[in-house]
Order: C-alpha cells, then sequence, then structure tokens
C-alpha cells in the first residue's frame, strides 16, 4: 500500500532505486532505457557527475535564502547566461520551479505588461487546440487538451483558440505547404479580428507542439507570419518552450530555427534536466521596461523561485552543453534517430507519420495508413503500447485517445543528449518488439 496519490490510483508503479546515464533501475532490478528523457526532461541523463558536483557545492554553501531577502550568485549566473545565449533582446528571466509556473509567470507579466501601458481591456489570450502548457488553472485555460481540461473548465478562464500547424492531419490532399500555411494565418487573422485586438494580450503557442500532437514541428514561415500579425494587431507572442526548449531540438531554443524573436519564451523540463525542479520566463527588454517605468514591480512571486540548487543544477546543464558541444550532437544524432525509426516503421502499415526536430520525435499511429484513418479510443492503444515497452525495459512517452476532439494515437520519443548510436539502435529494436505485441493484442 502506498500513501501517495498516484496517477493511477489503482496501481503502484515500479519504484525506481537508482539512475545512471540512459538507464533507470527498479527496485526488482530491471533496467530500463529512458527513451524519452521521462518526458522529454532528462536532456543529460541521469547520474552526470558535474551537475551532482555543482549541486553539492552549492549546498554547503548556500542552500536557500528567500528571495525577498537575497538573490545568489548561481541564480544571476544562470540568468545572465539565459540572456547572453537568446537572441535579441531577451535580456530578462524570471525563475520559477517548473512549466506550468512559468506558464502562470509569462501570462501575470504579459497582462501586467499591458496594464501598464493604459490597456486594462486587454485581458483576453488566443492559444491553440491540440496544444499543452500545464495543469495549473491558467496553463490548462490556454491550452488545448480537452480531456485534462473538461472536468475543471467552469474554473478556466475564456481562450478562444485557433487550429494548430499540423500538416501531417490538416493539410489537404493537392494543397502545398505554403497554401496550408497561409490559411492557418489567414484563421489566427480571423480570431484576432473577432476577438477584437484591443482585447487581446497575447498568442500563445509551442514552438515545437509536445505531448499532445507527438513532436509535431511548424511549417516554414509559419512563426514568421504569426510574428507579422502579433505585430500589427499588437499582441504579444508568447512562445511556449518547456518541452521542446533548453536544446532538444539542436538549437538552445527551438524558435531560432523559425527565424522570429518572441517576446516572452517559457523554459522547464530540460532547464533543470531533472536534476532539479525548475522553470522560467526569458522576457524582451521592452517588457521589463514598461513595469520599471511603472509601477516598477512585477506582482508575482512563490516561496521556491530563484531557488539557489535548482540554479546551480541548472547553470551547470548549460555549461556542460556547451563544453560537450550537445546541440551539434542533437542535431546529429536526431538525424540518425529518424532514419533508423524510417529504416524500421517507414513502410509500417500502422506508423502514418515519423516526425520531429533534433531529439524530439514523434511516431503517429494509424489504423489504416492511406485514409490517416485513428485508431478507436476505446482501444487503448497508447496505454497498452506503454505497458509493453516497460516490459521490454523501454521507457518511451505514448499518448493518445481523443486529444480535442480528434482521435489518434502516438509515441513520443526524447533519449538523452548523450544517448550514442548503438543505444538509438537497440531502443528502436525495442520499440519495434513493443509494437508488434501491443498491436497484436489491441487488434485481437
Ligand atoms: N508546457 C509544455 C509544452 C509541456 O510539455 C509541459 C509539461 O509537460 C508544461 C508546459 C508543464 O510543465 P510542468 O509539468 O513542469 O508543470
Amino acid at each position: 500500500m502506498s500513501h501517495i496519490i498516484h496517477r493511477d490510483l489503482r496501481r503502484v508503479p515500479p519504484v525506481a532505486v537508482s539512475a545512471a546515464g540512459i538507464t533507470v533501475t527498479d527496485r526488482a532490478g530491471r533496467t530500463y532505457l529512458d527513451a524519452s528523457g521521462g518526458a522529454a526532461v532528462s536532456s543529460l541523463g541521469h547520474a552526470h557527475p558535474e551537475v551532482l558536483a555543482a549541486m553539492h557545492a552549492q549546498i554547503d554553501r548556500n542552500a536557500y535564502a528567500h528571495t525577498a531577502f537575497f538573490t545568489c550568485d548561481a541564480a544571476e549566473e544562470l540568468a545572465a547566461r539565459l540572456a547572453a545565449e537568446a537572441p535579441g533582446d531577451l535580456d530578462h528571466v524570471y525563475l520559477v520551479s517548473g512549466g506550468s509556473e512559468a506558464m502562470e509567470t509569462a501570462l501575470k507579466l504579459a497582462r501586467q505588461y499591458w496594464l501598464e501601458a493604459g490597456q486594462p481591456r486587454r485581458r483576453t489570450f488566443l492559444a491553440r487546440r491540440q496544444s499543452y502548457h500545464g495543469n495549473t488553472l491558467g496553463a490548462l485555460a490556454v491550452g488545448g487538451n480537452e480531456w485534462r481540461r473538461q472536468p475543471f473548465a467552469p474554473l478556466l478562464m475564456d481562450v478562444p483558440r485557433v487550429a494548430p500547424c499540423y500538416e501531417y492531419r490538416d493539410r489537404a490532399d493537392g494543397q502545398s505547404t505554403e497554401a496550408y500555411t497561409a490559411a492557418l494565418l489567414r484563421e489566427l487573422e480571423q480570431a484576432i479580428l473577432a476577438a477584437g485586438p484591443e482585447n487581446l494580450i497575447g498568442f500563445v503557442a509551442e514552438t515545437v507542439v509536445g505531448a499532445t500532437a507527438g513532436a509535431v514541428p511548424p511549417t516554414p514561415g509559419y512563426f514568421r507570419g504569426v510574428r507579422r500579425l502579433c505585430d500589427q494587431y499588437g499582441l504579444l507572442l508568447i512562445l511556449d518552450e518547456v518541452m521542446c526548449g533548453i536544446g532538444r531540438t539542436g538549437t538552445l531554443y527551438a524558435f531560432e530555427q523559425d527565424g522570429v524573436l518572441p517576446d516572452l519564451v517559457v523554459l522547464g523540463k530540460g532547464l533543470g534536466a531533472g536534476y532539479q525542479p525548475i522553470g522560467a520566463v526569458l522576457a524582451r527588454a521592452h517588457i521589463v521596461q514598461r513595469l520599471r517605468d511603472g509601477s516598477g514591480a512585477f506582482q508575482h512571486g512563490h516561496t521556491y523561485m530563484g531557488h539557489p540548487v535548482a540554479a546551480a543544477a541548472a547553470l551547470a546543464v548549460q555549461q556542460v552543453i556547451q563544453r560537450d558541444c550537445l546541440l551539434g550532437a542533437v542535431t546529429a544524432r536526431g538525424t540518425a534517430f529518424r532514419r533508423m525509426l524510417r529504416d524500421a516503421f517507414g513502410n509500417h502499415p500502422h506508423v502514418g507519420d515519423i516526425r520531429g526536430r533534433g531529439l524530439l520525435i514523434g511516431l503517429e499511429l494509424v489504423a489504416e495508413r492511406a485514409g490517416k484513418t485513428p485508431f478507436a479510443p476505446e482501444q487503448r492503444l497508447h496505454a497498452i503500447i506503454k505497458g509493453e515497452a516497460m516490459a521490454r525495459g523501454l521507457m518511451i512517452y505514448p499518448m493518445g485517445g481523443t486529444i480535442d476532439g480528434r482521435r489518434g494515437d502516438h509515441i513520443l520519443l526524447a533519449p538523452p543528449f548523450i544517448t550514442t548510436e548503438a543505444e538509438l539502435a537497440e531502443i528502436t529494436s525495442r520499440l519495434a518488439d513493443t509494437l508488434t505485441s501491443s498491436l497484436t493484442s489491441s487488434l485481437a
């Protein structure tokens, strides 16, 4: 009997007792290859000696001092580094304890920005369907994951949503990628006009969609078009890089590959790489300047913001990524991994699409390829896949059922940046066995 309220109230998961490199070991002595980095978290693998040493040193020096009284070197250094490596004038950093907290922070910062600009009517966000921005009430409200939102819908602010950029599902036969992108941007413009630009705070989107659709990158030019519309109608652009940021796609920030500069960037997961709970918001200079010139304070705060040990861990993660040239490694290994997956599943009757950027990769599963017909949610394919994968010592992140009224199952793969090609081949082989047995029992 466990006293923890686990995710699944009817089943206690295996007890993890140790973890090193890309492997996690449970109390029964079984080992698991971490092919999803948890949920795209463990970018450096487990027990990285330099991150552990940085945390130990920080604990010995100063484990905690409340930010109402002090700042600390680790947090200052981390913020300076994130700002220096971010493009443009994304010069300011707000440090919190995770992705949802960071999203709440970005939403409030954006609202206060407009308040202090003398535009209090701006109180609505625009967001996208099939998106996930966190599980707290503000983050759920801008998210587009209906099964997560539905029980709490009466508690959520109203947020109009537009289509995500999801070429595999939504580009019509015969339609070019350019025409599809232009149609999405027209839909966004219509939504802005319908809501009234004077009522809008900003547009919220994941640069590369993570768990709700399975590593879906934007089409070329999509975010440049979004930025243009945000500029034209005076909306802030808030990009959620909790899953796709901090190197996961081969650049430190995924939006660098889309040629845009957002006003606010939301970070989590890979920032602490699983060593400490930490999230952050990067803000452009004009946002912070307005608050500085206005009330002089951001009306927000959390007890554990800017935590010294979390900041020290995240700083060490940044140092390792740079010193070991891991961004280049992500690009190279991502390409190799996608090639292996295409070789293994490119002609698979139930793998409709293999996509992603860097080491954030998705496989979309279909009952029938030509029509892209999804599996029925009652088959609970994603749940079967998770069980079969764990039985083969493989951690992957399948999602499925019905998300925002759309059916579909996909598998998210996000191995640590240090995963070798031999390990990627082993992951591919275990995944093949997993799929075969899952589909056999699901189709039986
Ligand atoms: N945003 C995105 C894109 C995410 O994938 C997640 C978590 O999966 C979050 C926000 C929320 O982060 P957290 O679970 O750390 O609160």
